[in-house]
Parts: C-alpha cells; sequence; structure tokens
C-alpha cells in the first residue's frame, strides 16, 4: 500500500493545457489531425461557431478528447461584441448588449436552459458557466453570473446532463484582482458555486505580459486556492502563462493556435470595427514571441540568426526555416506542447526554479544576443528592444517570488474529462 503511494507521488500531475478552436482554427485543427500532429487532448469550442465545426468536433470526441464549451456569455453583455456572430446565439441579442437590469428573475430567456440543452445535444465533457466581464467591484454581475451558475446545473441534470460538469470563468482585470477587498468577494461568492474548476481570465495578464503584471497575476491566482479547486488560466500564453503554471498559481492554462494568448478587455467595451484579419505569425520560443513574416525573414537574414532562433527541432520542422514559415500553426502546437511537457515532467516543488532555469533565463539570453547583431529593418530591432526589455524584467520580479514562496501553496491540476482514459497520463 504505501509502495503504491510512493509510486502515484513519485509521478508529477501534468499541468493541463486547453487549446480553444476560436472562429477559424477547426481548419488548421484538422490538417494536424490529418498530420498525426495534434499534441493537446483538451479543447475549447465557441459556441458561436460550434455548428460550422461538427467535423472537427465529432473528430476529437471519437479520439477521446475532452470538449468543453464556452457558451460566449461575456461576449453577449459588450458593446464590442454583441452584434458579432454571438447575436445569432440562443441567449444572445442583435439589438443591444445584454444589461444586468435583462436579468431579472422574471426575465423571459431562460439563458441556462438554452445552454443547457445546447450542451447536451453537443455532447460536450464541460460547460464554461455563462459569465459576464466583471471590470468593477462591487459589480452586479456577480450575484448574476453565481444564480446562472446554479440555473445551469439545475438545467443540465434536468435535460439529461448530470454528467457534464461547469467550471466557472472569471472574466476581469489584472488590476481589479490585485484588490484584496475585491479577491475575498470574488472567493467568497465562488467558493459555493457548482463548479469542478475555475477559469481566470485577466485583462493585463497573458503573453505579452510584464514582469509586475506576471507575479501579480500568480500572487492572486493563489488566493482562489482556498476554494480547492484547480484554477485555470485563460486567454494566457507564452513565458507568463508557463510562469503561472510553474509557480503552481494555476494548475493549466488556455489559449488559441497562435492566438488568444491575451484578453484586452478594453477591445471588448469598443464599438466594434470589424476586419482585424489575422496574420500570418510564425512562433519563436526562444524570443518568446511570435514575428510577422516579413519581420522573420528580416530576422533571419542576419548571419547566424537561422542556427539559433530557427526551429532546431527535425520532428517539428525537418526543414527549418522554410517548415517554419510554411506550417507556422503546426510548428507553434508542437512548440508549446514540448515547453508543457518539459515543465510538466519537473516535480511540481521544483517547477518554478526549473522554469526559471531552463526556460526564462535562456529566452533572456537569446534576447540579448538578438539585441547586439546589427539588423537593417528598423521594426525588427524596435520589437528585439522591446523583447529583451520584456524578458529582462520578467527575470527579476520572477526571481524574487521564487525566493519568497517557499510555503506558499499551489493549484492542483485539472483532472481530464475526456474518453480516452490513455491521456490522462500522457498528456496534460
Ligand atoms: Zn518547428
Amino acid at each position: 500500500m504505501i509502495a503504491t503511494v510512493h509510486v502515484l507521488h513519485s509521478k508529477p500531475s501534468p499541468i493541463g493545457s486547453f487549446l480553444r478552436v476560436g472562429h477559424t482554427g477547426h481548419r488548421k485543427l484538422e490538417a494536424l489531425i490529418a498530420a498525426s500532429r495534434l499534441r493537446f487532448r483538451r479543447f475549447v469550442f465557441d459556441a458561436t461557431h460550434v455548428d460550422d465545426q461538427k467535423d472537427l468536433l465529432a473528430t476529437l470526441q471519437r479520439a477521446g478528447c475532452e470538449i468543453v464549451l464556452d457558451p460566449n456569455a461575456a461576449e453577449t453583455a459588450m458593446l464590442g461584441r454583441f452584434g458579432s456572430s454571438v447575436s445569432t446565439l440562443p441567449w444572445g441579442n442583435p439589438d443591444r448588449p445584454w444589461e444586468p437590469g435583462d436579468f431579472g428573475r422574471t426575465r423571459n430567456l431562460d439563458t441556462a436552459k438554452a445552454i443547457a440543452e445546447f450542451a447536451v445535444r453537443h455532447k460536450i465533457d464541460a460547460v464554461l458557466a455563462p459569465t459576464h466581464c466583471i471590470e468593477t467591484f462591487p459589480s452586479p454581475w456577480l450575484s448574476i453570473d453565481l444564480r446562472l451558475c446554479e440555473e445551469l446545473r439545475h438545467e443540465l441534470d434536468r435535460a439529461g446532463g448530470t454528467h457534464i460538469p461547469i467550471d466557472f470563468q472569471l472574466i476581469t482585470t489584472n488590476t481589479l484582482l490585485k484588490d484584496q477587498a475585491a479577491r475575498e468577494a470574488l472567493v467568497a461568492g465562488i467558493r459555493h458555486a457548482p463548479a469542478e474548476n475555475i477559469w481566470l481570465r485577466a485583462s493585463g495578464f497573458g503573453a505579452a505580459a510584464t514582469g509586475s503584471a506576471t507575479r501579480a497575476f500568480i500572487e492572486a491566482s493563489r488566493s482562489f486556492h482556498e476554494i480547492n479547486k484547480p484554477i485555470i488560466a485563460d486567454y494566457a500564453g507564452g513565458l507568463s502563462a508557463l510562469a503561472a503554471a510553474a509557480f503552481g498559481g494555476v494548475g493549466g492554462f488556455s489559449h488559441g493556435m497562435n492566438q488568444k494568448e491575451t484578453f484586452r478587455i478594453g477591445d471588448w467595451r469598443k464599438p466594434a470595427t470589424g476586419g482585424g484579419g489575422s496574420a500570418k505569425r510564425i512562433y519563436v520560443p526562444e524570443l518568446d514571441r511570435s514575428f510577422k513574416e516579413d519581420q522573420l525573414n528580416a530576422l533571419f537574414s542576419v548571419k547566424g540568426t537561422r542556427a539559433r532562433f530557427g526551429c532546431n527541432d527535425t520532428t517539428c520542422c525537418p526543414h527549418g526555416m522554410e517548415d517554419m514559415l510554411e506550417n507556422p500553426h503546426r510548428h507553434f502546437v508542437i512548440q508549446r506542447s514540448r515547453q508543457i511537457k518539459n515543465l510538466s515532467d519537473a516535480p511540481e516543488a521544483r517547477r518554478a526554479e526549473h522554469f526559471l532555469l531552463h526556460h526564462l533565463d535562456p529566452a533572456v539570453r537569446s534576447a540579448r544576443l538578438a539585441s547586439r547583431l546589427k539588423f537593417a529593418n528598423g521594426d525588427v530591432v524596435k520589437l528585439i528592444n522591446e523583447t529583451k526589455k520584456r524578458l529582462t524584467n520578467l527575470r527579476d520580479p520572477l526571481g524574487d517570488l521564487h525566493s519568497t514562496s517557499a510555503s506558499a501553496t499551489r493549484s492542483a491540476a485539472p483532472k481530464f474529462r475526456g474518453n480516452d482514459q490513455n491521456s490522462q497520463s500522457a498528456v496534460g
């Protein structure tokens, strides 16, 4: 018996990693599945787009992957998003953004019932609670969202979805999370929500977060540990998200394929301007950022840069830079999953140190090296200088946090909820 316990504890629990399919991601994911290069086992589908992505959904379900539904409720209440495709959801409104006053007890529209039926119909494994952006403290949305979460549990049970867990998603700002009174109120409210995991999406945190913002997010996320449920950072990526997981602030994180790695609440407040197409961006893990194709070409035009920053992983990009440019999504997915695997293999108690020594320090050295090179392209010079500044500014706050974190609590890793039991241990 003792031996069994020992074996269980000797294997570190993997960091939970969720991939957001988004609007355009399904074709790229289909290509990755066809090429057997898909490393992720947990996927978040937007309710808004899932009907156009049924083939991908069925393929992933057959493969035993975990499917999480985001009902996109927050979007229906934001000026910059309500009129987008979320307006066609049964719980959307094409006329104006929903307001707290629309959610009185006498409301005709039954959001929770509509979402529950949608989740059951699509055979979803878990649903994010229909929550709204909490930008102020106190916020009128908190009590509404907690009630909606209760109602969703009730409606799922009624609709034949007793087996479908709810994850509570808190959508807020890093600034609000720094406010202790606000945090305590959120923790006190969410504590009793019928939820399995807590998703934390904070504007101001994400792939481009500064060192102090990253540290603040990690410290704030620790306040939620007393709820005793795994915490998942949403819209988070890059070294900042890896840091949050390595330091145990969160037990996992979620982002899209080289997108949705940062959440900017300001973009949701403004009337939508349309457009905003996604130019091809190529991930360079050594510098913790992505580059546009012309920027990457300018970076690689200097001698020695290909060997240092081109993909040297022959199982990912056998032809180096050419493959990076041709298949940037495959490259991104493989490299990100390698980072997560590498950190997951380190015992939890050593993960923060492992992150500093084997992820952050090499990135700082790479950025310093790049900043000494002579680039003809002014854009690239600026990007490299920004990158160097951001990475060196991550080091001190995180090094300091590590030295004061000996007794800090850690979030548990989220449990795998797909049908493929083997992937529980193989992939986080
Ligand atoms: Zn590659």
